[in-house]
């Protein structure tokens, strides 16, 4: 199935399903991630996906999870269609919980959730709270309410098989618009606590339009767009070289001491190299 973000209202809500199965399974392979790492990571870059196609052309949001546990950070940052991520320690390991899935909320452990808006003609806005859980769509559920005082349901999942292999992932997010009927929400509640697990839907070939027209059954579905979502980095050799250049003098002259300057993108694992040549450059430039 292809990697594609539904959105779509019904009766004053909106109502957001995505399917990234091969680029959540493409950013878990460059990072080298467990079966633990592939699970939040992939669950943060669905949230992120998902909030960002509520926000307009040009704007970004980077949701970090911030815990005691064992993963480290866990930061996802997208924008329009394209989405990115890492997790600070990808090798990290728990065993599984009870019901055999995999312990997201033990990797990422007590702390916080952090949340920046990259606004168009404004002022990036940055809101945090605690953790609800640390299995990620709770979390962000519980930041969207308290600290953006907007009631929804967000629902991530990621299934990863034996090998580490990711298999299906994907989520939905609800969010009741002003104006919207306590009917409505009702029935929007009752539909969620009776549809199977995303992944669940995913793994027999269900799309996010029909993710969302289980979601919002007994409801007037209006389906909007579907456009494609990715993994994609921002970075590039220019930008990298560029914000070397940003160094104070004393640290660039001590890049061109070195026959080879390398620099890494935490986003997409890439390591850039440049030449003393290029770094004397840069210290010409000043
Ligand atoms: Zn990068």
């Amino acid at each position: 199935m292809e990697d594609v973000l539904t959105k779509a209202t019904a009766e004053g809500v909106r109502i957001y399903a995505l399917c990234t199965t091969n680029l959540v399974r493409e950013a878990t392979q460059k990072h080298g991630c467990s079966h633990l790492a592939s699970a939040a990571l992939g669950r943060a870059m669905n949230g992120a996906l998902l909030l960002a196609a509520t926000m307009k052309d040009g704007e970004r949001i980077s949701v970090r999870f911030k815990g005691d546990g064992p993963l480290g950070e866990v930061v996802a940052d997208a924008e329009g269609n394209s989405v990115r991520g890492y997790v600070e320690n990808p090798d990290a390991f728990l065993p599984l919980k009870a019901d055999g899935k995999l312990d997201v909320g033990g990797g990422i452990g007590a702390g916080n959730i952090i949340v920046t808006r990259y606004l168009q003609n404004a002022e990036p806005f940055t809101g945090y709270c605690e953790l609800a859980d640390g299995e990620i769509a709770s979390d962000l559920t519980k930041y969207l309410y308290v600290s953006e005082q907007t009631p929804s349901s967000v629902a991530l999942g990621v299934l990863v098989d034996k090998d580490g292999t990711v298999t299906a992932s994907g989520g939905f997010f609800i969010q009741a618009m002003p104006g919207c009927s306590e009917e409505v929400l009702a029935k929007l509640e009752e539909n969620v606590s009776l549809t199977p697990y995303v992944t669940q839907l995913l793994e027999i070939g269900y799309t996010p339009e029909k993710i969302i027209e289980i979601l919002g059954r007994g409801l007037d579905v209006d389906i909007k767009e579907t456009i494609p979502v990715q993994f994609k980095c921002r970075c590039s050799r220019e930008k990298i070289l560029a914000a070397l250049g940003n160094l104070d003098h004393a640290s660039l002259d001590e890049l061109a001491h070195d026959e080879v300057t390398e620099a890494h993108c935490q986003f997409c694992n890439t390591t850039y190299t440049f030449t003393q040549a290029e770094i004397q450059g840069l210290l010409n430039k000043e």
